[in-house]
């Protein structure tokens, strides 16, 4: 998978790319992240990308000759699946979204900063928006960042155990289960004795019970009560 970004502070992604999964991923080869600099695709001299918004109000626009520039550069060199838009008002990010996500072969991302970006690269360039949350970020970098871990994870071949994706939570619709390590007790605090009884059939049982309990109890929206 390739993910090509476009961004005004491609540095704050040096933590959440360099680091862990993602970091490891990359270098396996299993996904390519190609950061531009959407200044360079400025069309003044003083590298601007914004402007002030026709008919006035706060705050300042992307505009939208660079925003094209960039995403036409990018076009001309590959097809690409989806021209994302990290957007407050997009589709909500969720397990499922990544997941369909993991499955495309080239993506760009355009993140957005200011008051937003022309309407008119929406329009004709964005072919899906994504929202990380009900909150306003001051940019799109962290919703961007957010949203390429929870796909470059769905990878087949990223995690170790093929499995440890399929078993996280929301996958089959439930949360995860309670976790526990050694030691089996402190401070007289016992991890549950079936987790200990080596019964694999029981204590998958058992496991089951406790995400069908949790999402219950924390996400009942999800088993539809
Ligand atoms: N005026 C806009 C908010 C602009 S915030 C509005 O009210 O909808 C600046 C940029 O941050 C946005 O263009 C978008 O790219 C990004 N952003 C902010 N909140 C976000 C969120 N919850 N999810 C994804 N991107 C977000």
């Amino acid at each position: 998978m390739r993910i090509d970004i476009i961004t005004i502070f491609p540095e704050m992604f040096d933590g959440a790319f360099n680091h862990s999964i993602v970091k490891r991923a990359q270098q396996k080869g299993h996904v390519e992240i190609h950061l531009h600099q959407l200044r360079d695709y400025s069309t003044n001299k003083h590298n601007n990308i914004d402007d002030a918004p026709f008919a006035g109000g706060a705050g300042m626009v992307m505009m939208i000759e660079p925003v094209a520039l960039c995403i036409e550069k990018l076009k001309s060199e590959r097809e690409y699946d989806e021209v994302i838009y990290t957007s407050p008002d997009g589709v909500l990010l969720n397990q499922k979204v990544a997941n369909n996500i993991s499955m495309l072969k080239n993506i760009i991302i355009l993140c957005g900063h200011y008051k937003g970006i022309d309407e008119r690269i929406r329009e004709h360039y964005i072919t899906s928006e994504i929202s990380i949350g009900n909150y306003v970020l001051s940019g799109g970098e962290l919703a961007a960042a957010v949203i390429t871990d929870a796909v470059i994870r769905l990878i087949p071949g990223v995690l170790n155990d093929e499995t440890s994706a399929l078993s996280d939570s929301f996958q089959d619709d439930l949360v995860s289960p309670p976790v526990y390590t050694r030691p089996a007790e402190f401070n007289g605090w016992k991890v549950p004795d079936i987790l200990l009884s080596g019964n694999e059939k029981l204590i998958n049982q058992w496991k089951h019970e406790q995400s069908v309990l949790r999402t219950r109890e924390r996400r009942p929206e999800m088993l539809g009560e």
